[in-house]
């Protein structure tokens, strides 16, 4: 099933072709009618004159995250006032918020995006999704809503919190698709049990479209085996839209909707562009926004690019799991680390539990990482000695995934901290 079988099956090259003519044309508006791209570019060197095929973006500059918060708040808007028909706020972790605007033509568009997404991971009439992602400030949840309404599902906005009560709709309004954070996924699972509720049986749930944190690929497979549904990596961030992009069936990268979104791969430390199949920095140019134009924005996220035709039928390009964030990377005693490797290492053992805290302090002047873990009830024991022994071997298994040692403390079922909304699971306390 396509949503747009026209752009989603379109030849590679002509593809390619789309996308020259719409940065074209985007390049030239913006180096016209707007004080921030014309000074930027030609602070670069660059003019319109030079865009001259597709691989003529790279002599673009980029765009960060400090863009948006030095030109808070609207600063960055290329239409009038009148022209934005909603607003929305990330918080981010540190210093200004940030705040992206959307005229009816900018949501049209992310709408097509998710209605494309749903459709190809198999999400249409008949099915009623549940929206657990926040509503309001945050892009998810109306993200998500409106997506699942334009393919012909029974929306249910069911925001985050009240887990009970969430799982009581789930069982009495037959939800067949949820829409959360991978982490609130477990935390219903956790709390299902507990209500005494037998997930295979009780529940109608066939699928999941989790997003907003990173997971990973050892973390879908205890899901969809513990819950018998399957499980889709749904991605996107505010400054693109918001979510966007659903893997299809295949569960092997999420289709990028290519007339909308060009993205290069970059090497991390040289800029350069990386064959595709090889991890760099995902940098992103929105070819359709039109409140708040995004020229080779650089995403932070590490992932790799697919341009070869998926088995499903489409020929867009995907990208694959996001596996870190340039700026979530720790460095401990000079080795990169990213906190999405632990999580693959620990899911791969299976006494380990759904949750786990990463600890980073200096001490002496030297780091030490400590991860506590939590353990399964059922390989929970009272004798020492096993529980040594289980602790050595995730010592083990995480130094050698890592090239770092790493202190694990085992923790009993139900010890960890909860999270109802975005799990914070990394603690750095190093003064820099
Ligand atoms: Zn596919």
């Amino acid at each position: 099933m396509f949503w747009n079988p026209r752009i989603e099956c379109m030849p590679y090259d002509e593809l390619r072709e789309l996308q020259y003519r719409e940065l074209k044309t985007l390049v030239n508006n913006l180096y016209s009618f707007n004080r921030f791209y014309h000074d930027r570019m030609r602070e670069a060197g660059v003019s319109p004159l030079d865009i001259n095929s597709l691989d003529d973006v790279s002599k673009l500059p980029f765009m960060y995250k400090q863009d948006l918060r030095d030109n808070y708040p609207d600063r960055m808007f290329t239409v009038p006032r009148n022209e934005v028909v909603r607003y929305h706020v990330s918080s981010g972790t540190s210093g200004k918020p940030t705040l992206v605007g959307y005229t009816r033509g900018d949501l049209e568009y992310w709408t097509e995006a998710l209605a494309r997404s749903f459709t190809s991971c198999g999400v249409g009439p008949g099915d009623v999704v549940q929206v657990s992602y926040g509503y309001g400030l945050f892009t998810g949840g109306l993200g998500a809503h409106y997506g699942a309404e334009k393919v012909g599902a029974t929306v249910l906005p069911a925001s985050t919190g009240n887990t009970q009560r969430q799982l009581e709709m789930m069982q009495d309004l037959g939800v067949t698709v949820i829409a959360c954070t991978p982490s609130y996924l477990v935390h219903l699972g956790t709390a299902a049990r507990k209500m005494g509720i037998d997930w295979k049986r009780d529940m109608k749930l066939r699928k999941a479209l989790l997003g907003a944190e990173p997971w990973s690929e050892s973390m879908r497979n205890r899901l969809q085996d513990t819950m018998g549904i399957r499980c889709y990596d749904l991605y996107g961030t505010s400054e693109q839209a918001g979510p966007m992009f659903t893997e299809c069936e295949c569960q092997r990268g999420a289709h990028v909707c290519g007339d909308i979104m060009l993205v290069e791969i970059l090497d991390r430390d040289t800029g350069e562009a990386v064959e595709p199949g090889n991890e760099g920095e995902m940098v992103v140019t929105m070819l359709k926004k039109e409140a708040m134009p995004m020229i080779r924005y650089r995403m932070r996220d590490l992932t790799t690019l697919d341009v070869d035709p998926c088995e499903c039928g489409r020929t867009s390009p995907r990208i694959g799991r996001i596996t870190g964030r340039t700026d979530d990377m720790l460095i401990i005693r000079g080795i990169n680390v990213f906190p999405s490797q632990i999580e693959y290492t620990l899911m791969r053992v299976p006494q380990v539990g759904d949750q786990w805290m990463i600890y980073v302090t200096r001490e002496d002047d030297l780091d030490r990482m400590k991860v506590q873990v939590e353990i399964r009830p059922e390989a929970f024991s009272d004798k020492v000695e096993d529980m040594n022994a289980l602790r050595a071997r995730i010592e083990a298994e995480l130094k050698r995934h890592l090239n770092v040692a790493v202190e694990v403390e085992l923790k009993a079922p139900g010890e960890l901290p909860r999270f109802d909304g975005k799990t914070k699971r990394v603690l750095d306390t190093r003064v820099m």
